[in-house]
């Protein structure tokens, strides 16, 4: 299969179709969580009340960064043009549904998104885990080998092997996940050129 073939497209979004600004690092000491740890998981570990004090810190903390998104390079033509040719468009993202759209918004491209197929830590189980993608798939009638999970991140292309899509890695000048990646691209605009 060719990338100018496949239909259905689904797109990480922080650090994918904008210019990366979360600091893990520094949410993790303002949140009290080892450096080692995956923050969700982290949270999700923690009692109730203590997980929804860290849950809203860390709302606040990423609206403030999704009203002021830019976008990648090439990314808003990428998905311009996707949508152009008639593909399903989605977005699976670790970060909240709601900020998924003040993002989009931001970027210029939030028209190209049904808020159905934007879910976020609250729709689906975070990647890598590839439940996500699987309710996307469903959602849109088509087998996950149909779909291409896009993200600039070990967790999509896990995700995205996890759920028998296609996978693509973009953002990184080198690939340093071969054997997760179906297609690489130095960024989207260079995607956009694998279209043909
Ligand atoms: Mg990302």
């Amino acid at each position: 299969m060719s990338l100018a073939e496949v239909r259905n497209w689904v797109f990480d979004m922080d650090g994918t179709l904008t210019v990366a600004v979360h600091d893990f690092a520094a949410i993790r000491v303002a949140l009290g969580i080892p450096p080692e740890d995956d923050i969700l998981t982290h949270l999700a570990a923690l009692p109730a009340a203590e997980a929804a004090a860290k849950h809203a810190w860390l709302l606040e903390h990423e609206r403030d960064l999704a009203i002021a998104s830019t976008p990648a390079t090439g990314a808003v033509e990428l998905v311009r043009e996707l949508a152009g040719r008639g593909c399903r468009l989605g977005i699976l993202t670790r970060n909240a549904r709601e900020l998924a759209h003040v993002t989009l918004e931001a970027i210029g491209l939030a028209d190209c998104f049904e808020v159905a197929h934007i879910l976020g830590r609250d729709e689906a189980e975070p990647k890598p885990s590839p439940d996500g993608l699987l309710k996307i798939a469903s959602a849109w009638g088509v087998a996950p080998s149909e779909l291409v999970m896009v993200g600039d991140y070990r967790f999509d292309l896990d995700c995205g092997r996890a759920a028998g899509a296609r996978t693509v890695l973009v953002n990184l000048p080198d690939n340093p996940w071969p054997e997760l990646v179906d297609w690489h691209a130095a960024d989207c605009r260079a995607l956009r050129g694998l279209l043909g």
